[in-house]
């Protein structure tokens, strides 16, 4: 699918999963796409003069800036709230929550200038129906669906649109992270999901498209996308 020509975008944490399937599809449609993440030590959201270098370097290449792509985003553990350990929910919020409002911070103004901006927020599922045992990414994802709202609010008579979207359970390395390099736990997580598994990164960043190609006066504010099996955060149907 065309119809994203001559626009300049960011996608942050386009080195894996979600992230990496949304900046081929940008690219696809036609955008010229710059994206960062720690492994090729190009980005690091937790990290205000690694923010600040990586959008400098994007914007001397692509010249301005027509779309952020707010991806970059980690859980670390599963683990009741008393037995979390504080290391992973600064980790957690670092990323998330203040690494996306650095990001979006950074790059707002170049949006408004491209006289079409549009900032597309990773939320969750988590940001709508906690689950036990991953306080803090739930937290983490409630702040996001809150501040992309608050976002919108702000930019409200400028030229930016604004669209959070939330997937449910994706197979990517997400669950791999999370567990801390844990395979068999990162496989259970995606194992036996009825009527057709997990959803797919492209799936999600099909999604991104849409909310993209819309005219320029339609802003989706938000995308809910689901595994036919899961009806909220923690309930997911599995064959036996
Ligand atoms: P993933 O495959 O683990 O990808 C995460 C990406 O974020 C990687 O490219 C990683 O790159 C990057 N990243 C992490 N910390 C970063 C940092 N400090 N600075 C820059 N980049 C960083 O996981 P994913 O499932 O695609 O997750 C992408 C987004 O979707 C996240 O925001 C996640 O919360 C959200 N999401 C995922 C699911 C799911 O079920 N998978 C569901 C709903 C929402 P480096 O390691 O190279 O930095």
């Amino acid at each position: 699918m065309a119809g994203l020509e001559g626009k300049r975008a960011i996608v942050t944490g386009a080195s894996s999963g979600i992230g990496a399937a949304t900046a081929k599809a940008l690219t696809d449609a036609g955008a010229t796409v710059v994206s960062g993440s720690r492994r090729d030590g190009s980005l690091d959201v937790t990290d205000e003069e690694s923010c600040r270098r990586f959008v400098d370097g994007a914007l001397g290449r692509l010249g301005g800036l027509d779309i952020l792509v707010n991806n970059a985003g980690l859980a670390r553990g599963r683990d009741p709230v008393w037995e979390a350990r504080d290391a992973d929910e600064h980790e957690v919020i670092l990323t998330n929550v203040l690494g996306l409002m650095r990001m979006t911070r950074l790059c707002v103004q170049h949006l408004v200038d491209s006289g079409a901006g549009h900032v597309v927020n990773l939320g969750s599922v988590a940001g709508i129906w906690s689950y036990a045992n991953g306080s803090s990414y739930v937290a983490s994802k409630f702040a996001v669906h809150g501040y992309t709202r608050a976002l919108r609010d702000d930019l409200q008579g400028k030229p930016v649109r604004i669209t959070n979207v939330a997937p449910g359970l994706v197979e990517t390395d997400f669950s791999r992270v999370r567990f801390g390099g844990d395979e068999d736990k990162a496989r259970a997580v995606y194992a036996n999901v009825a009527m057709g598994g997990p959803i797919r990164p492209e799936d999600v960043a099909d999604s991104i498209l849409f909310a993209l190609t819309r005219p320029a006066n339609v802003n989706i504010d938000e995308i809910v996308l689901t595994a036919l099996a899961q009806t909220s955060g923690g309930n997911i149907l599995r064959d036996s």
